[in-house]
């Protein structure tokens, strides 16, 4: 096979990343890194092998585990939204699924939900009866 040369194979130890285009060789790094770690910190070499096993498996959790924190972060903010009694048209889109571009174009033909304004022209706040009101009352039959 004239193409075999570009389908070298590169292995590299775990604890130290040397590479070597042998398994073997980085097969030998790691056991030698890993003897080499356990004196450092004088621990046997199966404790040491347990302990590079547990970070491993660490590694291995931590973007499920990410994941999951990703996913209680959302839904602790949509509840901390339902909580709330005035809402922006930003916190409306989040927790309604109506874009703030489509609230703010309704608002200046004079629809859309019944809004609060402190002063001309200052932050729209929506209250949660309003919105919910509002949707009901586009119901539309098919
Ligand atoms: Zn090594």
């Amino acid at each position: 096979m004239a193409d075999q040369a570009s389908v070298i194979k590169v292995f590299s130890c775990p604890l130290c990343g040397r590479s070597s285009n042998h398994e073997e060789d980085a097969q030998r790094c790691y056991e030698r890194c890993t003897q080499a770690r356990a004196a450092e910190q004088s621990q046997t070499p199966d404790a040491m092998a347990r302990t590079l096993l547990r970070e491993e498996l660490q590694r291995g959790l931590e973007p499920i585990f990410d994941g999951l924190r990703t996913g209680m972060e959302q839904v602790a903010e949509l509840e901390a939204l339902k909580r709330k009694e005035f809402l922006t048209s930003k916190e409306v889109a989040r927790l309604y699924g109506i874009p703030y571009a489509t609230l703010d174009t309704l608002r200046s033909r004079g629809g859309g939900p019944a809004y609060h304004q402190v002063h001309r022209g200052g932050t729209v706040l929506y209250r949660h009866e309003d919105i919910r009101e509002y949707v009901t009352r586009a119901r539309v039959r098919g």
